[in-house]
């Protein structure tokens, strides 16, 4: 475990990164640690994260009271502590706005195709929760029900958290995040970006299983096929994608195939 200075550097080193590769802008983001089962270690509120110094910190019991007369944590550390609550494993949380994967949040675009092995290894599915007014209950109660099985998550209109066992593992999830999130919208740009295949996905789990590399999250959905049944044809095919077998899912995507020819053919003879 290490020392609570150096708990501190950390966590003013990640806000630093976090303002320099635009993850947070003015006052926006923040980053808290639980460094022992009472206590939390939290960014203050109106203060830069480019800024920020060890002293600025903020040290609060488990409901966001600071210990300090005169210091205020982060108007937005509710969500932080209803994550420490519901997932004893997590020890840190980073909360920004980051450009790209906010994008997503805003347009309601989940991120859940398998397109990297980073996403499949080290992410998993990034749902996106439901808005909710900052600094009020609204987003805790709306991210409950995701905490269990994911370490990364949209907040729609909002931005993004990372949770952690420590604050540098929950940086590294929000960059992740965003880095996959310019990917997929640079391969989104250029046309439909290629699945990793069930087969693929199946021996990156098996990877993510043996090196225990995330304690949550269930992997992206295996083929995003009904995603694209369904823009083609405006409807979704129930249990197409993620169903299980891969036998059904080549004939699933045979018959989709061939529902194309045939479309294709018939606007050809009219
Ligand atoms: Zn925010």
């Amino acid at each position: 475990m290490p020392s609570l200075h150096q708990i501190k550097q950390d966590i003013v080193h990640v806000c630093q990164r976090l303002y320099q590769r635009s993850m947070v802008s003015s006052n926006e983001g923040n980053v808290s640690v639980r460094y022992s089962e009472n206590r939390l270690i939290v960014t203050p509120t109106g203060m830069s994260k480019g800024f920020l110094k060890v002293t600025d910190l903020v040290e609060t019991d488990m409901s966001g009271k600071p210990l300090k007369k005169g210091q205020k944590a982060s108007s937005e550390i509710k969500i932080h502590i209803r994550a420490y609550e519901k997932r004893p494993d997590v020890r840190a949380a980073v909360h920004a706005h980051p450009v790209t994967a906010t994008g997503y949040a805003v347009a309601g675009v989940p991120f859940n195709e398998c397109v990297l092995p980073e996403i499949v290894l080290t992410l998993g599915k990034v749902p996106i929760v439901p808005y909710g007014t900052p600094s009020t209950d609204e987003l805790p109660d709306a991210l409950e029900p995701y905490l269990a099985e994911h370490d990364a998550f949209l907040l729609a209109n909002h931005g993004a958290l990372a949770l952690g066992a420590d604050v540098i593992q929950a940086y590294h999830k929000m960059e992740s995040l965003e880095h996959a999130a310019k990917i997929v919208l640079v391969s989104r740009l250029m046309g439909e970006p290629n699945l990793l295949s069930r087969k693929e996905v199946d021996r990156l789990l098996d990877i993510r299983e043996r090196y225990n590399l995330s304690g949550a999250s269930p992997g992206c959905d295996i083929y995003g096929k009904q995603d694209l049944a369904s823009r083609i044809y405006g409807s979704t095919k129930p249990g197409a994608a993620g169903s299980g077998e891969s036998s059904s899912d080549e004939e699933d995507l045979r018959s989709l195939v061939e529902r194309i020819t045939r479309e294709v053919l018939r606007k050809l003879d009219s």
